[in-house]
């Protein structure tokens, strides 16, 4: 067991695509408990592969409560099959020191996976539950894709970045997520209604 050192927000090989794993080895077994290991030294809901500094395509979650056990998930060649309506929240990174900014997520998602054992498995995270925006956070690391490229609000994710010491934003790396704005119009007016 080891924490391992967290790759922070600026090194290259954050924005690298991750390799498929193709064997589960004994190798890949020890990251998996160390990346747990260190989600939780970190206090973090969620820690991926390239985060400490291996491109490969596998991600850890742990969204137990504070009093309740815990419950590691670990992902292993995962593919987002179904996503659904929208949500939007303030998210952080482990590769982003004390940086929150509201982004864009699925509310609804559906996961195919492979455990430690090479067993497949599917979860479905719903309701924008932060299980459901956390796989959705780890899975874009596997891409190289960052939560702030998620951004709703440039102006503040370039201040929570520089209030950090973060390197500045990338801005040729923002998603435009037209579809996701449409559905949160959508909620904010169905919401406006009910009052
Ligand atoms: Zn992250």
């Amino acid at each position: 067991m080891a924490i391992l050192k967290i790759v922070k927000y600026g090194e290259e090989s954050l924005r690298q695509k991750s390799k498929e794993i193709t064997k589960i080895s004994k190798k890949i077994k020890v990251l998996a408990h160390d990346m747990i290991d260190t989600m939780y030294a970190n206090n973090g809901v969620g820690l991926a592969a390239p985060q400490v500094g291996e491109n490969i395509r596998m991600f850890v979650i742990d969204v137990s409560l504070d009093n309740e056990p815990f419950n590691p998930i670990v992902f292993i060649n995962p593919k987002i099959i179904k996503k659904e309506g929208a949500t939007h929240e303030k998210e952080g990174c482990l590769s982003f020191p004390n940086a929150f900014v509201d982004v864009r997520r699925y509310s609804y998602i559906k996961v195919k996976a492979t455990d430690l054992n090479g067993k497949p498995f599917i979860i479905e995270a719903k309701d924008g539950s932060l299980l459901a925006r956390a796989i959705q956070h780890e899975y874009d690391h596997l891409d190289g894709i960052l939560f702030i490229d998620h951004t709703r609000n440039i102006f503040e994710a370039i201040k929570v970045l520089e209030e950090n010491n973060l390197p500045k934003i990338q801005e040729d790396k923002l998603l435009d997520e037209k579809e996701l704005e449409e559905l949160l119009a959508l909620n904010k007016a169905e919401n406006n209604d009910q009052q």
